[in-house]
């Protein structure tokens, strides 16, 4: 190999174009002036294409050109291909060229880009006209490829794998907040409730009508979004939850029913909402849009005269009508067959947390609170308490050993905790009652007809903020996890199988995260570190942090560090991004409790609904029990155990599916419609293995078909007449007639020991010639 960095110093000659980086914006491209060389170095002048008297200049010894010390300017891409619909057929694989090829669709409004197996979607901050149903016809039935990139092309080709390969298909959506998730997976819900199925036996063309299951489906969206989004700095309407939909197919490819699985809906919001953000859409919607008499019987009032709506000062978003929506909710909810006298439980319970955001709490060191307290009343009578009871131990708390029950006072800012921990608790179980229930109204009514399914999943991407939290924590650790298993796609398996395969293949190497993930969730990771202290009676965030440092400094060295300037805070080293976690909040957030006593009281409710609401459904994971401890302490799983189980879950589902990719990108931070920031948009890309996963694209083979699947699908392609499938050697031989007959090029595949490795495109071409013949 050496000399081959010095070879490339040839390609640098006049006119010949490279990039070079730039503050504003990200990189600028050059053309070469001239170039020296001396048997010790080189020079290469450079004249900027954008600002004609500027000049860039390149100058290297030769020897660190070679020991690849220093690298040449990357590149850039002729023109004509600048604007390729898929990065893998760029000649030059570089950042700058990636990110000018996004950019320069960009700017021809094609917000979608190919990536190998990978579609990268810009958000274009404005309508554009690519989602109507014509367009959805024209996808349905079209091989990738045939049509621009879109995220039909992706649906339409996990809708066509289940079929070939008889086999569950996930589409993960990823991206930061803003960047368009929902949206897309909206579209892409909407694709298959719509699509006609050119192929599919037993349905027919049915352009916009929809089956009721299908309506059904699409009416989820707004009642998830209503419960479930918030307006925050960075999207109007940011999901507060991660969330994966299984749309099932019978064996006709009938859309059957569907099953949303969600995860770790932020409950702090409940309560608070940093500036310019608000709580959750549906308490807006309520307070604008409920009928007279509603709001007489609710004692509604303004969203500004509740403490749990207006402690940010915003409840008013421009372009939103609350009160509409709201009837678009009930319209939904009643779509799916939610009674009527069921959602006005539902409303009647979200009134209720409003009125006790309102419980006035007095006192100095002792919290008083009035017994006629006006909202504690209407709270109180509303989810079906005995006032009294439910104050006392609003201000009052009980400690029992094990031989007597003390009572103590709580100050004034403890029972404020006390009550929002009751109100974050019914939320968060409304919630995921609200889910259930979706889910009992969208499942088949006969399971056996359930023959494959496609999952969307929509899930926050990795957050990284000036602060960061225990949520911020959970939400990185679960993009470690999607990211690990996007590697092994793409990564690992693809190597492993080239190797074993013993074809032809150069390694490129790509950093694992399996440390990082098991320096979270191993028996001794953070979390169980985190749930350790949870369960010390005198545990504390400091205490947590404290055992961090003792059993991470040097056991996790390169993903765990203790921050310089403080004592209560940890970096974990992500694959994306270094984040500094504040511990405090961590124990409180991981145990999520309500006072037994209180949790007695709900549980003995007169409002059936509430106690229905609040039963534990049964898969409830039990932590191990202690005998020092009451019930309800010991069982209650924290916060954190639960939503590692339900990730460890979700992986595993993913697992058995064959997964698809789409990752959104945000192009600017102020939403402005059009804008593209360089800087903003590279950082993403490198943050979800973009840039990785095109080298290995083009560098390797994609697709694979075994010697008895390939010749059994394609031996239309040549005159055999007699061939026995099983027989291997014979099938081999199959492989190798069509193989000579119909591909010219021999780079575009190549023979391995069983199957037969195509480059990226090569089925879509063997899937027309079939189709044509
Ligand atoms: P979060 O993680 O906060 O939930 P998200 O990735 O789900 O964010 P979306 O809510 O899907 O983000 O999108 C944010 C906003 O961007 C949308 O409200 C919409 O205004 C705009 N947007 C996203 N995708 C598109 C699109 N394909 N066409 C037009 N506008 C879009
Ligand atoms: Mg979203």
């Amino acid at each position: 190999m050496t000399g081959s960095n010095l070879e490339l110093i040839e390609v640098y000659s006049a006119g010949i174009k490279a990039w070079f980086p730039d503050e504003e914006l990200g990189w600028v491209s050059a053309s070469v002036i001239s170039k020296e060389t001396n048997s010790k170095s080189v020079k290469i002048l450079f004249q900027d294409d954008i600002n004609a008297e500027k000049q860039h200049v390149f100058e290297a010894a030769l020897a660190d050109i070679e020991s690849n010390k220093v690298g040449l300017p990357p590149l850039r891409n002729p023109p004509k291909m600048e604007n390729t619909d898929d990065l893998t057929n760029l000649s030059y694989l570089n950042e700058p060229s990636v990110l000018n090829t996004i950019k320069t669709r960009y700017e021809e409004k094609n917000i979608y880009t190919y990536s190998g197996i990978v579609l990268i979607a810009a958000n274009p901050f404005a309508r554009v006209q690519i989602y109507e149903p014509e367009i959805i016809q024209k996808y349905s039935g079209s091989r990738r490829g045939e049509l621009e990139p879109h995220l039909f092309a992706i649906a339409e080709d996990a809708y066509r794998c289940m079929i070939r390969d008889n086999k569950n298909q996930t589409i993960i959506v990823s991206g930061e907040s803003g960047a368009g998730k929902t949206v897309s997976a909206k579209y892409i819900m909407r694709y298959f409730a719509t699509a006609d199925d050119k192929e599919a036996s037993g349905k027919q063309a049915k352009g916009e009508t929809m089956t009721e299951v299908e309506e059904q489906i699409l009416a989820t969206n707004p009642i998830m979004e209503a419960f479930g989004n918030a307006k925050t700095t960075r999207n109007d309407n940011s999901s507060r939850f991660g969330k994966y939909i299984e749309i099932q197919f019978d064996k006709q490819r009938n859309i059957v029913g569907a099953k949303n699985k969600t995860y770790l809906l932020e409950r702090s919001r409940l309560i608070f909402q940093p500036e310019t953000e608000r709580n959750y859409h549906i308490f807006y919607q309520l307070c604008a849009g409920a009928s007279e008499a509603e709001r007489q019987e609710l004692a509604l009032k303004e969203w500004s005269e509740f403490h749990y709506l207006n402690q940010s000062g915003t409840g008013v978003i421009p372009s939103v009508d609350d009160a509409k929506d709201f009837q678009e909710t009930r319209t939904a909810l009643n779509t799916i067959g939610i009674h009527k006298k069921t959602q006005s439980d539902i409303f009647r319970l979200l009134a209720a947390l409003l009125h006790l955001g309102d419980i006035d709490i007095g006192g100095r060191n002792d919290a008083t609170l009035a017994d006629d307290e006006p909202s504690l009343l209407k709270a109180t009578q509303l989810l079906g308490l005995d006032a009294l009871n439910f104050k006392k131990w609003i201000v009052r708390k009980q400690i029992v050993t094990r031989s007597e029950k003390i009572v103590t006072n709580l100050s004034p800012t403890q029972a404020q905790v006390v009550r929002d921990s009751v109100a974050k608790y019914i939320y968060a179980h409304l919630f995921d009652w609200l889910v259930a229930n979706i889910n009992d109204s969208l499942s088949c009514p006969n399971a056996e007809v359930v023959h494959s399914f496609i999952g969307v999943l929509d899930i926050y991407g990795f957050e990284h903020f000036k602060k960061n939290s225990f949520e911020q924590f959970c939400i990185n650790y679960a993009n470690e996890k999607l990211q690990q298993q996007f590697n092994q796609h793409v990564f690992k398996l693809e190597q492993e199988e080239y190797i074993k395969e013993e074809i032809d293949w150069k390694f490129i190497s790509f950093s694992d995260n399996q440390k990082c993930i098991e320096m979270i969730e191993a028996k001794m990771g953070i979390l169980s570190l985190l749930d350790e202290e949870s369960r010390l009676p005198s545990g504390s965030d400091q205490g947590f942090c404290n055992k961090l440092y003792q059993n991470f400094n040097s056991t996790y060295q390169d993903y765990f560090k203790k921050p310089r300037f403080s004592n209560n805070a940890f970096v974990v080293a992500h694959y994306a991004h270094d984040v500094q976690y504040e511990a405090e909040g961590f124990m409180d957030k991981n145990k999520d409790t309500v006072p037994e006593e209180l949790l007695n009281l709900l549980q003995g409710s007169q409002n059936s609904f509430l106690c229905d609401m609040i039963q534990p459904p049964p898969s409830t994971p039990i932590v191990e029990q202690s005998p020092k401890k009451t019930m309800n302490q010991a069982k209650k799983p924290t916060l954190g155990s639960i939503f590692k189980l339900s990730l460890i879950n979700l992986m595993d589902t993913i697992g058995e599916t064959n997964v698809h990719y789409i990752r959104c990108i945000k192009p600017n931070e102020a939403k402005d419609a059009w804008v593209f920031q360089s800087s903003i948009v590279l950082s993403q890309l490198r943050a979800c293995g973009v840039l990785e996963t095109i080298r290995i694209s083009c560098a390797g083979y994609p697709t694979r078909w075994t010697f008895k699947d390939f010749s059994e699908r394609y031996h239309a392609l040549i005159d055999f007449a007699h061939w026995d499938p099983t027989a291997k050697p014979e099938a081999r031989a199959v492989c190798s007639q069509i193989l000579d007959k119909n591909i010219n090029d021999t780079d575009k595949y190549q023979v391995g020991l069983t199957k037969i490795f195509f480059r990226a495109g090569q089925l879509a071409y063997m899937e027309k010639l079939r189709s044509d013949k």
